[in-house]
This record gives structure tokens, sequence and C-alpha cells, in this order.
């Protein structure tokens, strides 16, 4: 038959260091050129995309907390969702340059730079076939950009969800520290929240397995590896049901 397979909506949670040489902080515009160039092909194949962008090579919450006398810790987390969206931004010109149409939105208002987050906005501009990128998370302190995809997966009904970091999958313990971890290629969601996997944060997990969004972690640094998992190619690890 020449019936066309359904129509696929991923999201794509980009870690702040993607953004950034590995080791270093801030914005490498290199980086950030590796990475359109992949979304560039995503999209070109007809998937939808939406993009969280994540700002840990800038600033994370957490590292003012020795600060918390002069700097309050929810103060702190704004200062980190701002982050993503100069993350946001850079990524958004980028694919630009690329020919790739692109929008950015924010969860936190900010009318001279980027589209408030409107639901239903950011699935028309999906369905226009152009990139959405999501910046300052949730828009609420005290959680991660991870909560912030899983989240936005839920409400734009997403088919997948793929967290893009420099680890090539989820290990049974840290992989750096302990010789003997072994990657899973598959794992159900109730095993990384039983034996505490530090993939994604629990809250993520559990928006994801509530409305069973299959979510794959996988090292975008090796080429093409976010297409490949769209097309179905097992790789890096898969996290579902
Ligand atoms: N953040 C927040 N609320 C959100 C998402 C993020 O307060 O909904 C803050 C939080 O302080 C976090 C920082 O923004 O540390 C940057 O995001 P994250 O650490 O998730 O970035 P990544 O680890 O992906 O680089």
């Amino acid at each position: 038959s020449t019936s066309k397979p359904p129509i696929q909506r991923v999201l794509l949670k980009l870690s702040g260091e993607s953004f950034c040489q590995s080791g270093q902080s801030g914005l490498s515009v290199p980086e950030i050129v590796l990475i359109a160039e992949q979304i560039k092909r995503v999209v070109a194949s007809g998937v939808q995309l939406a993009v969280v962008c994540g700002g840990g090579n800038i600033l994370r919450g957490r590292d003012l907390d020795g600060f918390k006398q002069t700097i309050l810790p929810a103060t702190a987390h704004y200062m980190g969702m701002l982050a993503t969206v100069i993350n946001g931004l850079a990524l958004l010109d980028t694919l630009e340059s690329l020919g790739v149409p692109a929008r950015l939105q924010s969860a936190i208002r900010m009318e001279g730079v980027a589209e408030p987050f409107i639901r239903r906005r950011c699935i028309r501009h999906l369905e226009k076939g152009r990139v959405v990128i999501l910046a300052a998370g949730t828009g609420s302190p005290f959680v991660t950009t991870d909560t912030a995809a899983a989240l936005r997966s839920r409400e734009i009904d997403a088919t997948l969800l793929i967290k893009a970091t420099r680890v090539d999958g989820v290990y049974s313990s840290d992989p750096l520290k302990n010789p003997h971890a072994v990657k899973y290629s598959e794992i159900s969601y109730q095993d990384v929240l039983r034996q505490n996997l530090g993939v994604m944060d629990a809250q993520a997990i559990h928006h994801c397995m509530e409305q069973n969004i299959p979510i794959v972690v996988l090292n975008y640094q090796k080429s093409g590896t976010i297409e490949r998992a769209i097309a179905g190619e097992r790789l890096g690890t898969r996290v579902s049901t």
C-alpha cells in the first residue's frame, strides 16, 4: 500500500551543555550549528519538532545555593530560566540562518524577545512545519527543564521525548564513577523510578509514564543519532512502559 506513516510530533530536550564545548560553559556557535543541522534534517523528514532548551551552560539555580543569604533560591532559579532564553535565542537565529523556519516561545512573558508559550499556538506552528523552541522551562522555580520537557510533551501530545545529552544512554550507575556500570538499551519507567536512576527527575518520568510517552536518551554528538532514533532505530536507551 501507499499509506503514509502517521505524523510524528517529537519533543527534543537539549541540555544546556549542547550549547557549549565539552567541559566548558557559555555558548559555542559551532556546537549550536551542529545541533541546528541535525534539527534541520529531522524537520526535512516531515517530523514536527518542538525543542526545550536547558540552561546549565550558563546557570543552574542550585549553582547559587551557597549564596542563599544574598540571592534567594527562587531568584536563582528564575536566573536559570532566563539562561534558557539566551540559549533559545541563539538556537532560533542559528536555525533561521540554515533556512529552517522557527519560533521562540517563553514560559515567562518577554514580549520584545519571544512569543508567550500558548499551547494552541505552539501546535499551530508545529503543524505549519516550524520548529518551536520552548524557553524559560515551566516558568516556575525549583524544577528542571527535564520536567518542563515532559510537561510540554504531554501538553502538545508528543509521540516521543528525546533527551539529547553527552551520555549515550541510561546506565545502572554513573559510568564515569563506576567502570562496571552497564547501559540499558530498554528500561521501564517504574525501574527508572525504583532504581532512582539519574536520567531525568522523578517528576519528568511521572509525566511521561502517565501519558505513555516513550523517552529516548541519546548522545546527540554522534552524528545522526537524533534522526535515527526518530526513524525507529534502537540506540541510546528507550524508557517506556
Ligand atoms: N529552571 C526553573 N524552572 C524550570 C526550568 C528550569 O527554575 O521550569 C531553572 C533551574 O534553576 C535550572 C535552570 O533553570 O537549574 C536551568 O535548567 P536545567 O538545569 O534544567 O538545564 P540543563 O541541565 O538541561 O542544562
